[in-house]
């Protein structure tokens, strides 16, 4: 279950901005998160509900925005959204010759305070 070591990694990320800003109370979490990472909204919450008891984060909101993955062609510089699991070649030309630009993401977006 992997959305455990992500819901840890999560709050501790959390934690220390709350610590070093001196921030009591976090209402709502907003975190970016690749369409690559599958990861499990529910799964992410029900970690983060047990990991974040006694802490600044208890009880807080995870909104979660997907990031979807796009890939960027070599060849003539198009962007494009693969579905997950095909192949990844460049809708404009055909070209297999793609970079992916994004859909790793798991960043902290942003927090919301309780006043
Ligand atoms: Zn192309």
């Amino acid at each position: 279950m992997h959305e455990l070591a992500i819901a840890q990694s999560i709050v501790e990320q959390v934690e220390e901005v709350a610590r070093s800003q001196g921030l009591a109370k976090i209402s709502t979490i907003r975190l970016r998160i690749g369409a690559l990472r599958a990861v499990v909204p529910e799964a992410l919450e029900f970690g983060f509900e047990v990991l974040s008891q006694d802490t600044p984060l208890a009880g807080a909101r995870i909104v979660i925005e997907e990031i979807p993955i796009r890939i960027t062609c070599h060849e003539c510089g198009a962007i494009s959204s693969p579905e997950p699991g095909l192949a990844w070649l460049c809708p404009a030309c055909g070209s297999a010759v793609v970079e992916m630009t994004s859909g790793k993401e798991l960043q902290l977006d942003s927090l919301e305070v309780e006043d």
